[in-house]
């Protein structure tokens, strides 16, 4: 990435203030930060932003699988750490079928495929890919096989084929999914890639150690396909570790084009598969392809991923909106309380404790919790007005309105933004079941 001062030497230094900022240089300084755009300064040359296009492309490439708002993206990375930035785009997981299957078992596998997802703190963990493995070295065989996938997918979906007349009879008909086809260690790199490029699809290939895998990389690139996913071909967690970690460092402290590419991994099933993918999950992979891969498997994974790729300087947050909690009437108490997602669930689960149907307002305070909120002025009468006017929550119940204990000193401002009563709540979330208990008996 580009660093503020390069981004200034482009900038026209008029300190006009077109773009919002209050000179060129804070505008650069947003620009190194990823929070702005060149092309947000009106006044910027076209050859200027051009010219930055190339160095402030991230080192790690972004590839996209599929299309759509499902499409998957890889890599994109910036940093060695979380901490430094953010992790951008966050490792996919994929369930391979063989072609030499038969369409009921390839219909179950793609329906346990769909059942690896699971709810939590508002967000839905799920499976990414389904891989199509050409086992039978048939393109007959194959095209069924994707048939039978897609009959019930409807996700990205990855091809594994080392024989290139069957991916071009493959890519011939699916392309405009946008699937990665993925060559195995023996495939003719040079051949695929200039297919994955006819096609306009992204490629993976396989290569036993970081060199051997630069080098495939330049032959895929001279033919002219840049969308690419390395395999380095690691037989155990040693190798992945150390290998993945060197590309990883390539990319980005050297900017070695070569190795500017998210990493995979293929692995089988059961733990020490799992063990892999724990591995690259936390070091530098973007894909992981399983034979098989169970719930008690599924679970863990997901949750660390999660973990991993979330962006450290953002909270985790729900929508603003109304959320009826155990079919709330047109008496039910009406709470509110801040989007922060640590925030909602608690309170949440206090009122369903409670037993009580209550209709729950959350505000927009952009992540932050109660008090620290209502200290940053982002949680004051007037929002919380907004909110209930958006969602029309006062018209649904005549109920009482029930003001965080936190912040009862805005009681008396917001009776008056709404032109009703309220009633101060808890400090304590663990309270409210005893207090809503009270306020309706
Ligand atoms: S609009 Fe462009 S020229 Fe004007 S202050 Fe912003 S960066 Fe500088």
């Amino acid at each position: 990435m580009a660093t503020a001062i390069e981004y200034f030497k482009l900038l026209p230094k008029t300190n006009c203030k077109d773009c919002g900022q209050p000179t060129c240089l804070a505008f650069a300084m947003l620009l190194a930060n990823q929070k702005a755009k060149l092309e947000d300064c009106p006044h910027v040359s076209g050859e200027a932003v051009e010219a930055m296009k190339e160095s402030s492309a991230p080192p790690v490439n972004t590839v996209k699988v599929g299309t759509g708002e499902n499409a998957v993206a890889m890599g994109g990375e910036n940093v060695l750490y979380r901490h430094e930035r953010r992790f951008e785009n966050p490792i996919a997981y994929a369930v391979s079928v063989s072609d030499s299957w038969d369409a009921p078992r390839i219909a179950e596998a793609v329906a346990k495929a769909k059942s690896l997802a699971f709810d939590r703190v508002g967000m839905v963990f799920r499976l990414d890919l389904v891989s199509v493995s050409n086992d039978s070295g048939e393109s007959d065989e194959f095209l069924a096989a994707v048939d039978a996938v897609l009959a019930d997918w409807d996700l990205p979906i990855m091809f594994e084929i080392n024989d290139v007349g069957v991916a071009e009879a493959a890519l011939s008909r699916h392309a405009a999914l946008k699937p990665l086809v993925y060559a195995g260690e023996t495939a003719d790199v040079e051949a695929f890639a200039k297919l994955a490029t006819k096609h306009g699809c992204p490629l993976g290939i396989r290569a036993k150690g970081v060199e051997a895998a630069a080098d495939a990389a330049e032959i895929a690139a001279k033919a002219g396909c840049k969308d690419l996913v390395l395999d380095l071909g690691a037989s155990n967690l040693k190798e992945c570790l150390e290998w993945q970690t060197i590309a990883r460092r390539a990319a980005i402290n050297r900017k070695f084009r070569p190795l500017g590419h998210p990493l995979m991994n293929r692995v089988g099933c059961g733990e020490y598969a799992v063990a892999t993918a724990v591995l690259s999950t936390l070091k530098y992979g973007s894909l992981v392809v399983f034979d098989g891969l169970e719930p008690y498997e599924a679970l863990p994974l997901f949750t660390l991923r999660q973990n991993i790729y979330t962006d450290p300087q953002v909270p985790i947050q729900v929508k603003q909106d109304l959320y009826p909690i155990g079919d709330p009437g047109p008496h039910s108490p009406i709470m509110f309380t801040t989007n922060f997602s640590l925030t909602y669930f608690t309170v949440r689960a206090d009122i369903e404790k409670s037993k009580i149907p209550v209709w729950l307002q959350i505000v927009n305070t952009e992540g932050l919790s109660v008090l620290t909120a209502y200290s940053a002025g982002k949680f004051e009468p007037e929002r919380v007005a907004a909110a209930f006017e958006e969602s029309g929550v006062l018209d649904k119940s005549d109920g009482p309105v029930v003001v965080p204990g936190l912040v009862a000193r805005m009681s008396g401002k917001l009776s008056e933004e709404i032109g009703r009563d309220v009633v101060v709540g808890t400090n304590e979330s663990k309270d409210i079941p005893k207090h809503l208990r009270e306020i309706t008996s």
